[in-house]
């Protein structure tokens, strides 16, 4: 028998045990587990990006410009400005991570049929209602502009989706005792946009599905399924520009545009007052990236230099809503009330209080 070397039997294979095949298997699953559920405001590239914006306010405004767990405006030095120490040791950031990781855990279980029901229906019923009323797809030719167009109406109409849902949530008393998890932080940090009781979840996963399907469903009619969004660099074009809008809402440095362009776009600081609980304050600015739905319906708030925004629910039901198992327990428990002073109205006027709303 020759022994050739090209001869693949002739080449040592690494043998693994079992055990050690399960380790390994077991390291991949949870890595891959942390990078697809690491919040898009932890990547390193989003950290650097506010690192450095935060940075270039710290240094035109010579060290103001930042806010204290109270939600008044302090001069601070660089590493207190960037990372305060009173913010981030607070139990409200705490609890952001702990109602993270529990909304995550029970992620599995609704996402991935929700999403592939929800978007793909919504664009199908599009399509087969304009193949009905139209007829045949156009079938227009792509170019650069249409996709930009493409991008530009999904983000409009993914801003508007949002602003409904948001507003609803803040009307909607059942739906205000969950969307109160949010508002229970008492400090804004980046992980602050994640903090959501686990029941919102697949509620803003429909929203997004809908308005995804509604303007998928109608590009694909026109360009006979061909179109895809506009990118810069292999980013989403809007995404590009406005993602950093997103993390930077959550951060207690002020970042405040021009009143001109904060008539058309929200600034991150603009986010501070819809998180705020003065009264003047409540039900406004509900939009994700644009101003333009809150000018339409009159919830827009253009806040001052350094204006005061005392974060959380307000000083009657702050401490029901502090801990992890409060914030997860709340809303059942409001539920729970409701119902029973819609059952007895005498009870129910005894043993709950009006809720503010905000
Ligand atoms: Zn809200
Ligand atoms: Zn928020």
């Amino acid at each position: 028998m020759d022994l050739d070397p090209d001869n693949p039997k002739h080449i040592t294979t690494e043998v693994v045990g079992p055990l050690t095949d399960t380790l390994q298997l077991a390291d991949t699953i949870t890595w891959n587990t942390l990078a697809n559920n690491i919040p898009k405001d932890l990547h390193w590239q989003t950290i650097l990006l506010t690192l450095t914006i935060a940075t270039g306010i710290w240094l035109v405004r010579k060290g103001h410009g930042s806010k204290g767990v109270d939600g008044r405006e302090r001069r601070a030095s660089l590493l207190q400005f960037l990372l305060p120490r009173d913010i981030y040791t607070h139990e409200s950031a705490r609890v952001d991570v702990w109602l993270w990781i529990f909304e995550r855990l029970l992620h599995p279980f609704w996402a991935v049929a929700l999403l592939a029901t929800v978007g793909p229906a919504t664009e199908q019923s599009v399509i087969s209602a304009l193949q009905w009323a139209f007829g045949d797809t156009p079938a227009l030719q792509v170019n650069y502009g249409w996709m930009l167009l493409y991008s530009l109406v999904m983000l409009l109409c993914y801003d508007f989706v949002f602003y409904v849902t948001h507003y609803t949530m803040h009307r909607v008393p059942a739906l205000w005792a969950l969307h109160k998890i949010h508002h229970s932080a008492e400090v804004l940090t980046p992980m602050t946009r994640s903090r959501e009781h686990f029941v919102v979840g697949p509620i803003w996963a429909t929203g997004g599905a809908i308005s995804y399907g509604l303007v998928g469903g109608v590009f694909a009619y026109l360009f006979e399924g061909n179109i895809t969004a506009a990118t810069l660099l292999n980013i989403g074009f809007f995404s590009l520009l406005f993602g950093f809008n997103g993390s930077f809402r959550h951060y207690h440095v002020q970042f405040h545009y021009p009143a001109w362009l904060s008539k058309w776009l929200h600034s991150p600081v603009m986010h501070h007052i819809h998180h705020s609980y003065l009264e003047k304050h409540w039900d406004t600015n509900f939009a994700a990236v644009t101003s333009i739905w809150d000018r339409m319906f009159n919830t827009l708030y253009i806040p001052e230099k350094d204006e005061y925004t005392p974060w959380g629910i307000g000083p009657e039901t702050q401490g029901e809503y502090r801990s992890f198992w409060q914030n997860t327990a709340g809303p059942f428990r409001d539920w729970y009330n409701m119902i029973n002073s819609k059952s007895s109205p005498q009870a129910g006027a005894v043993s709950s209080q009006p809720e503010q709303e905000k």
